[in-house]
């Protein structure tokens, strides 16, 4: 998995007693880089665990090629990629299990929340009994066992009816909320791209990715000049948040995971990145950001 990601993918593979192995990013997508996934590959690997950073697929032909041939499984972190597609098939379809969120940050949410798809039917019933808090419920719903029993670990994962109802409200909308998202992720990325010989880098989108406008990042030169960005927008009144702490590089990623070789990619750009506000009913304040951004970048640049 990435090192460039929440703590969430990592804990998911801690909390069942594995060991994350941190690859490097592509510079580009900010994507676990799957030229270098092979390498990082030994008898204990189980798993490949792409993130779709920003909504933007990782190379899901090649990382689905690469475990084929060592047998491994692939899930996807695609808590960013609800509305995303890669080869116009969704992000989260890929591997044999994918992860989706619907924490309030996220395009589509129910304050707390997720969802787990499963691409592989072998892993299908056991998912039935982990969600029935460890039992064969489902099985005795369907007159498939007379009664019920527990037969595995499992835990209440479930949203109530209130919750749910919510996310259903906001997934009857969600090419629309998706789409208020996209026109400002559109607008900043109009504004900032010519800024780029001058040193600033805009989000990339490959041409086999169509993103859901989950954020819109700018990495700045250097780690100074973020810092000065940051603290220039704020006495404007915006907050324009760096991202990950690397994971590799925090108390828990060390004891708990490995790296398999250095990651400057990842050490490089989470020091420079910054995220610009990005959310449905934005308004005015996505032209106030580009005012405000433009008049520091020329300042900075
Ligand atoms: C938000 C996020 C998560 C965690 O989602 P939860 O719904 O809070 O569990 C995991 N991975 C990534 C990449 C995320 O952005």
């Amino acid at each position: 998995m990435p090192s460039f990601t929440f703590v969430s993918t990592a804990n998911a593979v801690v909390l069942r007693g594995g060991t994350p192995v941190f690859v490097d990013i592509r510079p580009d997508t900010l994507n676990i880089d799957e030229k270098l996934i092979e390498a990082a590959i030994n008898s204990k690997t189980r798993s490949i665990w792409p993130v779709h950073y920003a909504g933007v697929s990782a190379d899901m032909q090649e990382i689905c090629a690469i475990a084929d041939r060592h047998g491994l499984t692939v899930v996807e972190d695609a808590a960013q990629a609800l509305g995303s597609t890669y080869r116009n098939r969704p992000a989260g379809s890929f591997g044999d299990l994918a992860a989706l969120s619907f924490h309030e940050t996220k395009n589509i949410i129910s304050g707390e929340g997720g969802a787990l798809a499963i691409n592989n039917s072998a892993l299908m019933e056991r998912a039935e009994i982990i969600r029935e808090k460890g039992t064969n419920r489902k099985r005795f719903f369907r007159g498939q066992v007379d009664k019920y029993t527990w037969v595995d670990i499992g835990s209440s994962f479930l949203p109530g009816e209130l919750i749910a109802a919510f996310l259903l409200g906001q997934l009857e909308k969600a090419d629309e909320i998706n789409s208020h998202r996209l026109t400002t992720w559109d607008n900043y990325f109009n504004a900032f791209v010519r800024y780029q010989d001058r040193g600033l880098r805009v989000p990339y989108t490959p041409s086999e990715c169509k993103h859901n406008g989950h954020l819109f990042h700018l990495i700045l030169p250097d780690e100074d000049a973020r810092h000065e960005f940051i603290a220039r927008m704020r006495t404007d009144d915006v907050m324009t948040p760096f991202h990950y702490v690397p994971l590799h590089s925090a108390p828990a990623g060390k004891f708990y995971g490995r790296v398999h070789a250095d990651l400057p990619c990842t050490d490089d750009l989470s020091a420079r990145l910054v995220r610009l506000p990005l959310f449905p009913n934005i308004g005015d304040l996505a032209e106030r950001v580009v005012e405000r951004a433009c008049v520091h970048l020329d300042a900075l640049l």
